[in-house]
């Protein structure tokens, strides 16, 4: 792939459907939950009988609102639905509801920050709204499909990118930014997995330092970002191999098959649909004033970038961490918590803090595989042993200790702490005679540390740490141990 991106650049753009948190579908007041019994939240206007109405949800156009303004959009004051005709069996009004002319929200962009620190400005072409199909499923047996209505009519906003994107990295960098976002303004669960976030992507390619650009091709439904990543680069080495072979990139909607690593076409451009596209006469524009504007600006939660100029400002963290526990609004609020129940609030104590998270927290999430919702140790029972940190009770690694302790057991950090005996001694008196013992039986280090060679310095510590079963104040003993060298 190296030399090929020598020769040629790949031109991106990202079609990203996200099913929006609503309580009820996008035209009727069924339900969208979504582990109910199969075909138990359907009406007659989700399933396209003869003759209902549909009814916007108020909800949906607010959210979809929060992600455009978010996302730097204009937005369209009037703006109608479609419908979008085409038959399939898990459609049964055999069209779905879009804007296709019209979309409420247009011409945005997002800035992303690449890994060395790069900067680059994503347009966003258009955010609409439209409505999910029901679901077949094939794999109960061979020769029988069933269906299930109940994502009929629930409510996606699609949210469609300029062909801006370069590399593979940028394509990644920017989907992460929209489900952040989406996350964050609270209309989506960012699963992609699950399918409540999925990803087209459209790419060609084209020589480098060339204006013009290549035909491009579709690659459909992606639902995870390795096989974004994965895709885009198996679909790069497809058309270049072509244009090589002198042959010509056709546009055609492809499919990616994860288990093969390979784009194969879903369907050619003889077959591709003609939607018959026409203004859905069973519903009215979508209005939008400056009152409602204004009202859905008020309502915008602390964005990404607010929280991490509000978390330099407040708890003066360097970028690493800030960026780290900003990336997942769980966890930034998660470290907000611990911070407020700390009893000392400064400078030393919030980076403690973070350390804690960014270490020990985020490596039990990981190893045991569970969300910080189901993560045992509350905030208040980590500010506690920060405390502990703090008033130089217990050093590091001490710290870390209890913190496993803590999570295994269940018990808060004073009860581990008192049990076992293990605050630090800071009594100068008591390390002395520690140290004194470590140098009379490790005369030669102990010669050698005195004549220059300073890297025995870390042995003599490691002992004399070890001798006192990790709870000397290390501060205490870096210090006196030069001091009685020296004599
Ligand atoms: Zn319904």
């Amino acid at each position: 792939m190296k030399e090929i991106l020598q020769k040629y650049e790949p031109v991106i753009g990202l079609e990203i459907h996200a099913q929006m948190k609503t309580k009820t579908k996008a035209f009727c007041r069924c339900s969208t939950e979504f582990n109910a019994p199969s075909n138990s939240n359907v009406c007659p206007v989700c399933l396209g009988h003869p003759g209902v109405l549909p009814v916007l949800n108020e909800e949906l156009v607010n959210f979809i609102l929060k992600m455009g303004l978010a996302t730097n959009c204009k937005i369209k004051e009037r703006s109608i639905f479609a419908r979008k005709n085409y038959f399939y069996p898990d459609l049964s009004k055999g069209y779905q509801i879009t804007q296709f002319e019209t979309p409420i929200c247009y011409g945005g962009y997002l800035d992303i920050e690449l890994k060395d620190d790069t900067k680059r400005k994503i347009g966003i072409t258009r955010i609409h709204m439209e409505e999910d199909a029901g679901k077949s499923i094939h794999d109960f047996s061979d020769d029988e499909s069933l269906i299930d209505f109940n994502r009929c009519g629930v409510p996606l906003i699609e949210i469609v990118s300029e062909p801006d994107i370069r590399t593979i990295e940028e394509a990644t960098t920017y989907l992460n930014k929209v489900k952040q976002l989406l996350v964050y303004l609270e209309i989506n669960d960012g699963n992609m997995e699950e399918g409540s976030l999925r990803c087209d992507a459209n790419i060609s390619i084209r020589k480098k330092g060339e204006e013009k650009f290549g035909t491009r091709t579709e690659i459909k439904n992606l639902n995870s970002f390795r096989n974004v990543a994965d895709a885009l680069e198996a679909e790069f080495n497809r058309q270049y191999e072509v244009i090589e072979s002198g042959d010509k990139v056709y546009y055609t909607t492809m499919t990616y098959d994860a288990t093969l690593k390979k784009t194969s076409p879903l369907r050619s451009k003889e077959e591709a649909h003609d939607y018959r596209y026409f203004p859905e006469p069973d519903l009215v524009y979508v209005e939008v004033n400056e009152n409602k504007l204004e009202s859905i600006k008020n309502e915008l939660p602390e964005l990404p970038e607010e929280k991490k100029l509000r978390f330099k400002k407040d708890y003066l963290l360097p970028d690493y961490d800030i960026n780290i526990l900003v990336q997942d609004k769980e966890l930034s609020n998660f470290y907000e918590q611990v911070t407020s129940n700390l009893a000392t609030k400064n400078e030393k104590t919030f980076k403690t803090s973070s350390n804690i998270i960014l270490s020990e927290v985020l490596r039990v999430l990981n190893d045991e595989k569970i969300d910080l919702k189901n993560l045992k140790l509350k905030p208040v029972n980590i500010s506690e042993l920060i405390g502990f940190v703090s008033r130089n009770e217990i050093n590091n690694n001490t710290a870390k200790d209890v913190f496993n302790e803590m999570f295994t057991t269940g018990k808060n950090a004073s009860e581990i702490i008192k049990e076992k005996n293990l605050i630090q001694v800071s009594d100068d008196n008591l390390i002395i005679e520690i140290i004194n013992k470590i140098i009379l039986e490790n005369k030669s280090e102990a010669d050698r540390y005195k004549s220059g060679e300073s890297k025995l310095k870390g042995v003599l510590v490691g002992k004399i740490m070890k001798e006192s079963k990790g709870k000397a104040n290390p501060q205490k003993v870096n210090e006196l141990l030069d001091k009685l060298i020296e004599n």
